[in-house]
C-alpha cells in the first residue's frame, strides 16, 4: 500500500472514529437528559411521599386522641346505662348464649334476697331451680318441676312470649326475654302488680255495671209489662165503646182516648227500642220476606192520614228488582214506617213517593238496595238538616211545633240502619220537600214463597185511568212487564173516548177530579158491557158500599202490590164474583153446616183484659172459656178440648210458658197438637224465643188488636167447627 494510500485509509478511519464518537457523545448526552429527568422526577415523589407520610402521621395521631375520646365515651355511656339500669324498677339481666348471666341490676337480684349464688356466672336453669326451691315463686296448682319445665321450654323458644309469675308475697312479675343475634338474652321483669289489681278492680267493675245494666234491661222489660197491661185495657175498651151507639161528641172523647192511648204506646215503644239498641241488646231476627208487600203495608198503614189530607202516595218498584229478600221484616217495617210517617206527617199537599232500586253483583247473592221516601212537605232548613238523626232533635219553629213527636224515631232509625250494616241520609230543601234514602246489602231468596201465575190468553190489551202521571206510569210498566200492551188516560171522559174494541180489560183509579172511578164504570158498562174493570182505591170499603160496585171485577187498595195486580188480572178468566182484598181475608170463612161453634180457651188472670178480650170477641160465634192462671188453664184444657188457646205468659201460681210446656207434654200421650198464641206485655228481645221455645206457636203483644185475634181464630178454625162469623154479619174492617 502507498503511502498516499495509508493517509486517505487513516483520513478514513478517524473520521470514522470521530463519527463514531459524536454519536456516543450524542447518545451519552441524551442518556444524561434522561437520568436527569429520571432523577426529578424521582426528587419530586420523594416530596411527595414525604408529605403523605406527614398526612398519614397526622391522621394517625388524629385518629388516636379521637379513639381514645371515643373510648371515654363509650365508659361514660356504658357507666350511665348502668347506672339507669341500675335506677329503674324493674329487673335487669343479660345472659349469654350458654344461658349463663353476664349481669343483672339490684332489682333483678332483689328478688332473690341476697342468695349468694345469684350472680354473675349463674345459669338460668339454676336461678328457676333456686326460685322453686327457696319458695320465691308461687306455682300454684303446678307441681315446682312441672314449672320449671315450662319455664325452660320458653326460655329455649327462639322468641320467648311475654309470661307472668306470681311471687310469695302477692306480686306479680311480667317476664320479657329477648334473643339476640349472637344468642344473647335480655331479660326484663316489670312488676305489674298494681296493672294487676287494677284489673282485678276493672273486672269487679264492669261486672257490677253489666248487673246494673241487666237490671235496667230486666226494669224496662217490666216497666213496659207494667205500662202495657193498663193500656190494653185503655185501647181495647176505647175500641169497644167506639163500636156502641155514641153521639157525635162521646164520639170525640172516646177517640181522644184511643188515639192518645195509643200515642203513648208508641212513646213506650220508642223508648223502648232506644234503650234497647243503647245497652246493645238489640239483636236482628234475619228470615225471607216481602219487601214489596213490606212497604205496601206500611203505605197501606198511612193511607187514611194521607187520605184525609190528600196527599197521594206512591210507591216506585224497581220492575226488574227480585221482591223477596233476607232480612229482619220487623226492623225494616219500622225504619220505613218512621220515615213515611215523618214524609205523611210534614207534608200537607203534593205527593209521598217511595222508590226502591237495587243492584246485584254479579256471583253475588247480595242486593244492594237503595230505597228513598220523597215527599213535598215543609222541608228542613239547611243548617239543621246535620242534626236530625241525633236523639230529641226536632226542627223546633213555630211550623214545627204543631206536628208531635218523640224525637226518636230519626236516631232509632239510623241505629237500625247501622246494625243491619247499611247508611241513611236525607237530602232536603226548606219548603220543597225531603228526601230520606237508606242503602241496605240484603240476601236474596230465590225460593220466593209464591207460584207464577198465568195470564188468561185473551187478555192483550188494558186501560189504565188515574189522574196522577206517576201512578199512570208505574202501573202502566207493570202492566208491560207481564207482557202486555197498556194505553193510560188522565180521566173518566178520555177513557171513554179513547175506548174501543182492542181492549180487553179496564183498571181505574177511585177517586178523581170530575168523574170518579164507579161512575166511569157504570157509563163504561152502558157501551161494552162485556169489558172487565178493576178499580184501584185507596179506601175499597167505601167502593164496597156504591152500588155501581156490582159492576166491578175486582178491587185493589192502592198503591198495588205488583203480585196483587197480577193476581186480580189474571182472576179475569171466567166469570167471577167481585173480588176485594181487604184486611183480613181469612175471617170471611165460608158459611157451613156444622154443628159446633168453635171451642177456645183464654188464660189470663187480669180481670179487665179478660172482660176486653170477651168484648172484643163478642160477634163471634165461638165458644170461650177463661182460666185465670196456668194451672186452671190446664184443667180446663182437659176437660174443654180447645181448638186454639190465647195464652198470657206472666200470670201468678203458673206462667204460660210452663202451662204451654206441661200441655205439649200431655200431647205426647198421643193427643193432637193444640196451637197456642202467647199473649204477652214484654216487648224485649230474647222474649220471643224463649216463649216458642216453651211450645207456643205464635205471639201476639199488648194491647191487643180485635183484627189480629180474629185472624188467628179464622187461621186455626177446624174444618168441623162453625164459621167464627155469623152468616148475617158483615166480617170487621
Ligand atoms: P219525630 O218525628 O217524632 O219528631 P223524628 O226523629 O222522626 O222525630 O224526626 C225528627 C225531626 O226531623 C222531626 O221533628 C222534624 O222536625 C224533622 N223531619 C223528619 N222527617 C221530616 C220530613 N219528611 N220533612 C220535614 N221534616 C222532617
Amino acid at each position: 500500500m502507498s503511502l498516499a494510500n495509508k493517509l486517505a485509509e487513516e483520513r478514513r478511519l478517524r473520521l470514522a472514529a470521530e463519527r463514531l464518537l459524536e454519536q456516543k457523545q450524542a447518545e451519552l448526552f441524551a442518556a444524561n437528559r434522561k437520568l436527569g429527568l429520571h432523577a426529578r422526577k424521582l426528587s419530586d415523589e420523594i416530596v411527595e411521599t414525604r408529605a403523605e407520610v406527614q398526612t398519614v402521621r397526622d391522621e394517625n395521631q388524629r385518629v388516636k386522641s379521637d379513639l381514645t375520646v371515643a373510648h371515654e365515651k363509650v365508659e361514660i355511656a356504658e357507666r350511665r346505662l348502668w347506672h339507669s339500669i341500675e335506677t329503674i324498677q324493674d329487673g335487669f339481666a343479660f345472659f349469654d348464649v350458654d344461658s349463663l348471666m353476664i349481669a343483672a341490676n339490684k332489682s333483678y337480684l332483689a328478688v332473690f334476697d341476697g342468695l349468694e349464688e345469684i350472680r354473675p356466672g349463674v345459669s338460668y336453669v339454676r336461678i328457676l331451680q333456686l326460685l322453686t326451691e327457696e319458695g320465691i315463686v308461687d306455682t300454684g296448682d303446678s307441681p315446682p318441676a312441672d314449672w320449671r319445665a315450662m319455664m325452660t321450654g320458653r326460655w329455649q323458644s327462639p322468641s320467648p312470649d311475654p309470661t307472668v309469675i306470681r311471687l310469695w308475697n302477692g306480686q306479680y312479675i311480667k317476664l320479657i326475654d329477648q334473643r339476640g343475634h349472637g344468642g344473647d338474652v335480655v331479660s326484663l321483669a316489670l312488676n305489674i302488680t298494681e296493672t294487676v289489681r287494677y284489673e282485678k278492680e276493672l273486672k269487679k267493675a264492669r261486672e257490677r255495671a253489666e248487673a246494673a245494666n241487666r237490671a235496667k234491661s230486666t226494669f224496662l222489660a217490666n216497666m213496659s209489662h207494667e205500662i202495657r197491661t193498663p193500656m190494653n185495657g185503655v185501647v181495647g175498651m176505647a175500641e169497644l165503646l167506639r163500636d156502641t151507639t155514641l153521639d157525635e161528641e162521646q164520639k170525640l172523647y172516646v177517640d181522644t182516648i184511643k188515639n192518645s192511648g195509643e200515642a203513648l204506646l208508641v212513646i213506650i215503644n220508642d223508648v223502648l227500642d232506644y234503650s234497647k239498641i243503647e245497652a246493645e241488646k238489640l239483636v236482628l231476627h234475619p228470615e225471607p220476606f216481602d219487601l214489596e208487600r213490606c212497604i205496601h203495608e206500611v203505605v197501606l198503614l198511612l193511607q187514611p192520614v194521607a187520605r184525609d189530607k190528600s196527599i197521594e202516595m206512591v210507591v216506585e218498584y224497581d220492575l226488574f228488582l227480585p221482591t223477596v229478600f233476607v232480612g229482619d221484616p220487623g226492623r225494616i217495617r219500622q225504619v220505613l214506617t218512621n220515615l213515611l210517617g215523618n214524609a205523611v206527617k210534614f207534608t200537607s199537599r203534593g205527593h209521598v213517593l217511595v222508590r226502591v232500586v237495587g243492584m246485584q253483583h254479579e256471583g253475588s247473592t247480595e242486593t244492594q238496595l237503595h230505597i228513598t221516601v220523597e215527599d213535598t212537605g215543609i222541608g228542613i232548613a239547611a243548617e239543621k238538616v246535620e242534626h236530625i238523626f241525633g236523639e230529641f232533635n226536632q226542627v223546633e219553629d213555630e211550623r214545627n211545633r204543631q206536628f208531635e213527636g218523640t224525637g226518636l224515631g230519626l236516631a232509632i232509625s239510623e241505629k237500625l240502619i247501622k246494625l243491619m250494616g247499611g247508611t241513611i241520609w236525607v237530602d232536603s230543601e226548606e219548603g220543597v220537600g225531603s228526601c230520606f234514602g237508606f242503602r241496605l246489602a240484603l240476601e236474596t231468596d230465590d225460593t220466593g214463597p209464591e207460584e207464577p201465575l198465568g195470564l188468561p190468553e185473551h187478555l192483550k190489551k188494558i186501560m189504565v185511568v188515574d189522574d196522577l202521571e206517576v201512578n199512570r206510569l208505574i202501573m202502566g210498566k207493570q202492566i208491560e212487564a207481564f207482557g202486555l200492551k197498556v194505553h193510560c188516560v188522565e180521566n173518566g171522559p178520555q177513557a171513554l173516548e179513547m175506548l174501543d174494541d182492542s181492549f180487553d180489560a179496564i183498571v181505574t183509579d177511585h177517586n178523581m177530579p170530575g168523574m170518579d172511578g164507579l161512575e166511569l164504570a157504570r157509563l163504561l158498562k152502558e157501551r161494552r158491557d162485556d169489558l172487565p174493570i178493576i178499580l184501584a182505591s185507596s179506601d175499597p170499603g167505601a167502593a164496597e158500599q156504591d152500588p155501581a160496585f156490582a159492576l166491578i171485577r175486582g178491587v185493589m187498595p192502592k198503591p198495588t202490590p205488583r203480585r196483587m195486580l197480577l193476581r186480580h188480572l189474571a182472576a179475569l178468566e171466567a166469570e167471577q164474583r167481585p173480588q176485594v182484598d181487604r184486611l183480613p181475608s181469612a175471617v170471611a170463612s165460608t158459611p157451613s153446616a156444622q154443628s159446633r161453634p168453635m171451642r177456645i180457651l183464654a188464660a189470663e188472670d187480669n180481670k179487665t183484659n179478660q172482660l176486653v178480650f170477651e168484648k172484643m170477641l163478642k160477634s163471634l160465634d165461638i165458644d170461650l172459656k177463661f182460666a185465670g192462671n196456668g194451672i186452671e188453664a190446664i184443667e180446663l184444657y182437659q176437660k174443654f178440648a180447645p181448638d186454639l188457646i190465647f195464652m198470657d205468659i206472666s200470670m201468678p201460681q203458673m206462667d204460660g210458658k210452663e202451662a204451654s210446656e206441661r200441655i205439649r207434654v200431655i200431647e205426647g200421650q198421643g193427643i193432637s197438637r193444640v196451637p197456642i198464641v202467647a199473649l204477652t206485655a214484654h216487648a224485649m228481645d230474647g222474649d220471643r224465643e224463649g216463649i216458642l221455645a216453651a211450645g207456643l206457636d205464635h205471639y201476639l203483644t199488648k194491647p191487643l188488636r180485635k183484627v189480629e185475634i180474629i185472624s188467628m181464630i179464622a187461621k186455626y178454625r177446624p174444618d168441623d167447627a162453625r164459621a167464627i162469623i155469623p152468616e148475617n154479619v158483615q166480617a170487621p174492617a
